[in-house]
C-alpha cells in the first residue's frame, strides 16, 4: 500500500510520521496528536520550513529530514474547557487513563484559572489552592515513575539497548552505596505495579531480549518469576522479604563485562523458560522448582571477572580458602547463603527444618554444578541415566537439576543473534582481561582467553561443536520440544560462525598476499612459499 513519510521536530525532538495515503484525514491529525503527547483538548501547530503554518491533513507534502516540518503543542484555552470535570476525573486516581502529558496541560490550566482569580478576587481560594495541590503532587508521582511505561500499554518490545546506568562512567569493581540505593529505591516503585500479561508471556520464552531492561526492571521481573511460579504462595514468602532478598543480589553482583548481574538474569530466565516449556511446573515437587530457580539467580554471586584457573595459579584468598577446589562456585554459593542467612533477606524463613534442609542442599548440588572442569562429569551422569530416566527417582532428579542449570549458564547462543552477540563481546572482554592479567603476572596464559590467539568465531564455534552442543542434544532427547526453541537457534549461530570464521581466514590470506607482493613481488606468485603458510592456527 502507498505511503506518505512525513519528517518533523516536536521539543526539538527529530520524529517522522508514516500513514497510508487513503487514510482519512482524522488519522492523520490523530497519528500527529500522539507523535507530540497532547492530550484530546490540545491546539497542534504544524510549521513549515517558512514558518508557516500549515494544516494537519491528507493532503500534506512530502519532505525530508533536512527540511523537516516543526510540530507545536498548545494547551486549549480554559475558558473553553470543563475544567472542573476532567480535573475530578484526572485526581480520581485512575492511572491506567492517565498520560503525563495531559497532567501537565491541566497544571498549566490551573495556573492559568489561579491568575484569573487572583486578578478578580485578590486571594487564591482554597478550592483551587487545594486543586493545585494535589495536581502537583500527582505529577511528581508520575514523573518518579515515568520509565515504567513498559508496565502498561506502552512498553515498545522493539526498542533498542536500555541506556547505561548513571553510573555507568564511575563505575567500582564492587557496587556503590549510592548505586545500590538509586536502583532499590526505583525497584521498590515499580515492585507494587501490575505487569501487562504480553510482558508476563514474553518472559516464559528463550526469545526473551534482556538488552531492553535496566536493572531495577530486571528486579521487578525477577519478582514476576517467583509470583508466577506460585513461590509467595506456596512458601509463604512476604513480598518485603523478597524484595529485599533479590536487592542483596542485585547487590552482591559486580560491575564487570560478563559475569554480572545481567548475566544472572539471563541464566535464571532461561531456566524460567525451560521449566514452562518442559511443563515441568507440573511434573515436579515445587521445592525442587525452587531450588532451580534460586540457583540460577545465585550461581555467580560475587564473581570478580577471574575464572578458577586464575584463582589457583595466582594462589588467591578463594583459592587457599577452597583448597583450589571450585573456590568460584563454593564462593557463590556461600554468598547465597550469606544473603540467606539475614532474617530479612531470608525467603526460606517461613519453611520446615526439613524443607530447608532439602532446599539447602539442592542448591549447593547445582551451584557446585556450574563448574565448566566438571562439565563431562555431569553430562556422562545424564546420558548413562537418560535410557531409563524417572522423574520419581531421586537421583535422576538431581542430575536433571544440575543439567538444566549448566544448559541455562550457556545458554546465550541459543537465543536470537541481537541478543547473543553482544553477550559474546562482553564474555570476550572478561576474558581478555584475564589474559591481560596473567601476561603482567607472569602466570599460564589460559589458552582460549588470549586476544593475541581467540577471535569472535573461533571462540564460538569449537564452543558450539565440542560444549554446548552435545549438551542441548542430550536435553532434548528428554525433552523433544526444546529441539526447536533451543537447538535451532543454536545450529544457526554455529553456521554464522562458521562463516565468518571462513571470511577471516579468507582476508588473512589476503592480506598476507598482497603484504607479500609489496615486499617480493615475485613470490606473491607463490602463496604457499610464504611465510604465512607455516604459521600454526589459532585454537
Ligand atoms: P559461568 O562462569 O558463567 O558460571 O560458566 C560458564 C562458562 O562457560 C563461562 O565462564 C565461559 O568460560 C563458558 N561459556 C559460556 N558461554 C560461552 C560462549 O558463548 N562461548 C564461549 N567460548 N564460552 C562460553
Ligand atoms: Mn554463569
Amino acid at each position: 500500500m502507498a505511503t506518505k513519510i512525513i519528517y518533523f521536530t516536536v521539543n526539538g525532538r527529530p520524529e517522522q510520521a508514516e500513514f497510508p495515503v487513503d487514510c482519512s484525514a482524522q488519522d492523520v491529525k490523530d497519528l500527529f496528536r500522539s507523535a507530540a503527547e497532547a492530550g484530546p483538548h490540545d491546539i497542534l501547530k504544524l510549521y513549515n520550513p517558512k514558518g508557516n503554518i500549515i494544516n494537519i491533513s491528507l493532503s500534506l507534502e512530502p519532505n525530508s529530514p533536512d527540511c523537516c516540518y516543526k510540530l507545536e503543542v498548545v494547551a486549549a484555552d480554559c475558558n473553553s474547557e470543563p475544567l472542573g470535570a476532567e480535573l475530578a476525573g484526572a485526581l480520581g486516581y485512575d492511572l491506567s487513563s492517565l498520560e503525563k502529558s495531559s497532567l501537565l496541560v491541566c497544571g498549566l490550566r490551573l495556573q492559568g484559572l489561579e491568575k484569573n482569580i487572583l486578578m478578580e478576587a485578590g486571594e487564591t481560594p482554597a478550592a483551587v489552592y487545594e486543586m493545585k495541590k494535589q495536581v502537583e503532587s500527582f505529577q511528581e508521582k508520575l514523573e518518579s515513575v515515568e520509565h515504567l511505561s513498559w508496565l502498561g500499554l506502552f512498553k515498545d518490545l522493539s526498542e533498542g539497548s536500555h541506556k547505561p546506568s548513571p553510573f555507568y562512567h564511575k563505575r567500582t569493581l564492587h557496587k556503590t552505596r549510592a548505586e545500590c540505593e538509586h536502583v532499590r529505591e526505583k525497584f521498590l516503585q515499580m515492585s507494587s505495579l501490575e505487569m501487562s500479561e504480553e510482558v508476563r508471556q514474553y518472559l516464559k520464552t528463550p526469545t526473551f531480549d534482556n538488552w531492553q531492561w535496566e536493572d531495577a526492571e530486571i528486579m521487578v521481573l525477577l519478582q514476576v518469576m517467583y509470583t508466577d511460579l506460585d513461590f509467595i504462595v506456596s512458601f509463604n514468602i512476604e513480598p518485603e522479604v523478597l524484595q529485599q532478598f533479590l536487592f542483596e543480589v542485585y547487590r552482591r553482583y559486580n560491575n564487570i563485562p560478563f559475569h554480572n548481574f545481567k548475566h544472572c538474569f539471563c541464566v535464571t530466565q532461561m531456566m524460567y523458560g525451560l521449566i514452562w516449556l518442559t511443563d515441568l511446573k507440573s511434573k515436579m515437587d515445587a521445592v525442587d522448582l525452587l531450588v532451580m530457580l534460586t540457583s540460577a539467580l545465585c550461581h555467580d554471586l560475587d564473581h570478580t571477572g577471574y575464572n578458577n584457573a586464575y584463582q589457583i595459579n595466582a594462589r588467591t584468598d578463594l583459592a587457599l580458602r577452597y583448597n583450589d577446589i571450585s573456590p568460584l562456585e563454593n564462593h557463590h554459593c556461600a554468598v547465597a547463603f550469606e544473603i540467606l542467612e539475614k532474617t530479612e533477606s531470608n525467603i526460606f524463613r517461613n519453611l520446615s527444618m526439613d524443607q530447608y534442609k532439602r532446599i539447602r542442599e539442592g542448591i549447593i548440588k547445582c551451584i557446585l554444578a556450574t563448574d565448566m572442569t566438571r562439565h563431562n562429569e555431569v553430562l556422562n551422569q545424564f546420558k548413562s541415566i537418560l535410557p531409563t530416566f524417572d522423574l520419581t527417582n531421586k537421583d535422576h532428579r538431581d542430575v536433571l537439576m544440575m543439567v538444566l542449570i549448566k544448559v541455562s549458564d550457556i545458554s546465550n547462543e541459543a537465543r536470537p543473534m541481537e541478543v547473543a552477540e553482544p553477550w559474546l563481546d562482553c564474555l570476550l572482554q572478561e576474558f581478555y582481561n584475564q589474559s591481560d592479567k596473567e601476561k603482567l603476572e607472569g602466570l599460564p596464559i589460559t589458552p582460549f582467553m588470549d586476544r593475541d590467539k581467540v577471535t569472535k568465531p573461533s571462540s564460538q564455534t569449537g564452543f558450539i561443536r565440542f560444549v554446548l552442543l552435545p549438551l542441548f542434544i542430550e536435553l532434548a532427547n528428554l525433552f523433544p520440544c526444546l529441539e526447536q526453541h533451543l537447538i535451532d537457534p543454536v545450529r544457526k549461530a554455529l553456521d554464522y560462525y562458521t562463516e565468518m570464521e571462513k571470511a577471516l581466514e579468507r582476508e588473512k590470506q589476503n592480506r598476507a598476499q598482497s603484504d607479500s607482493a609489496v615486499k617480493s613481488p615475485q613470490s606473491a606468485a607463490l602463496p604457499e612459499a610464504g611465510p604465512e603458510a607455516s604459521e600454526p592456527e589459532p585454537q
